[in-house]
């Protein structure tokens, strides 16, 4: 059967520097990175390495933790080790604001643990404290070999710089709009940042650009400016996406439109979780993202039909759930033991419609009885029928053929 292998990844950008972020590559022809942040107070060691330990296991290869006041400057070093000790060596991004300058040059053990600094020009002082912190902070950076991020963010766009870029707009002959200048002062604002950076003694390659917005249309206006005017790796990410469906929906159609251009060299999701969810959800929604445009692989995908009135039973919808869940589970150890698992396709199908048609596209597929039909579940394999499954314990004994299936097809050989 064709090999329907995704490997190797698709890089973002080919011709723009590549940033080295502890081990990890960003930007270069390096694959797209997935990232997350954790959202517990970084003071609670415990919680913070919980999280970041959940939001690593769950495929994130970079996790950003909040560095806001002493306290917190001073657990990064402890969260470092404790991880080490977990043996999760998942770089930590440091993420400051307003007092970063303070925080880094007062805390030493947090400017090394870190591997990289998140430096927000907006909000990093006014005037000439500005400068001087900015200045600070890009210093500490190379004191230490780190790389930085130098994130704009809408929200707390830098207002000296847009008042400057509304004054200008306002003589021209013919003004552009407020918000085409907002875009256009978001992309200053990183330029002209990572500008001094480099005047600074930072090299290009140690610079990550990132300008966020919430709204979709003017995520992809920026990116296409910013990737259009610098060779710096792209941090890309809609911020404040939003909850549930609307945040994946909003992420999903912004990035999907720039990575598809080759626009974006690391991603995060930004959801804003129910008060008892997940964190690991914006992992594996970036992850989805990414192997939906066949960017990346993560994790072997379940093709399952949507269901119709032929499918009267709640079988199919617990088998493909099931199938789903039981992948999920059991990817930290396929990964390892495995190589290429990742790109293994699995159909789970309602009724002999398409049933037999998919899972025979599918590495292992599983049709099962519609609604009349007989009570029986062919499964496929590499396109053939190999047995068909009967009965009550349907679920546990696909799970068990493809297990099999696994080890048959990735197992090393002895
Ligand atoms: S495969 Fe069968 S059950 Fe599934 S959507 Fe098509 S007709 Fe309906």
């Amino acid at each position: 059967m064709e090999d329907r292998q995704i490997t190797p990844a698709v890089p973002g950008r080919r011709d723009c520097a590549q940033a080295k972020v502890g081990p990890v590559a960003i930007g270069g022809g390096a694959p797209i990175v997935v990232q997350s942040m954790t959202n517990t107070d970084t003071v609670d060691v415990d919680a913070t390495v919980q999280q970041v330990k959940a939001l690593a296991d769950a495929g994130s290869e970079l996790v950003r933790i909040t560095v806001n006041t002493v306290e917190a400057a001073a657990a990064v070093a402890v969260i470092r080790e404790r991880l080490d000790g977990l043996d999760c060596p998942v770089p930590l991004v440091g993420d400051f604001h307003y007092n970063g300058h303070q925080l880094l040059s007062d805390y030493p053990e947090c400017a090394e643990a870190l591997a990289k600094y998140r430096i927000n020009p907006g909000n990093v002082g006014f005037g000439g404290k500005r400068d001087t912190r900015f200045s600070t902070m890009i210093e500490v950076a190379l004191r230490y070999h780190k790389p930085v991020r130098i994130g704009v963010n809408w929200g707390s766009l830098d207002q000296a710089l847009m008042a400057r870029l509304m004054d200008e707009n306002a003589e021209n002959e013919h003004p552009r709009s407020a918000d085409t200048v907002m875009r256009e002062a978001l992309v200053v604002s990183a330029l002209e940042s990572a500008s001094r950076a480099e005047e600074l003694g930072m090299q290009a390659q140690d610079i990550i650009l990132s300008c966020k917005v919430s709204g979709v249309q003017d995520l992809i206006a920026v990116y296409r400016e910013l990737a259009r005017r610098c060779r710096y790796p792209l941090h890309l990410g809609l911020t404040e996406a939003g909850m549930g469906h609307k945040g994946v929906v909003a992420s999903t159609a912004a990035m999907g439109i720039l990575l598809n251009e080759g626009i974006g060299d690391t991603i995060r999701v930004s959801l804003t979780p129910k008060p008892d969810g997940d964190r690991t959800e914006e992992v594996i929604v970036a992850q989805q993202i990414l192997q939906a445009l066949e960017l990346r692989a993560f994790t072997p995908q379940v093709t399952a039909c949507p269901g119709c009135g032929r499918t009267t039973s709640t079988v199919f919808q617990e088998l493909a759930d099931e199938v789903q869940k039981f992948l999920r589970h059991k990817m930290p150890l396929w990964r390892r033991c495995y190589p290429g698992v990742e790109n293994l396709s699995v159909a789970v199908m309602g009724c002999i419609v398409n049933g037999p048609g998919e899972s025979k596209q599918a590495d292992i597929g599983i049709s099962l009885p519609g609604s009349g039909e007989q009570p029986a579940a062919p499964v496929f394999e590499d396109g053939k029928k190999t047995i068909t499954l009967r009965g009550e314990g349907i679920v546990e004994a696909f799970k068990e053929r493809l297990e099999q299936y696994v080890e048959r097809r990735y197992g090393k050989p002895d």
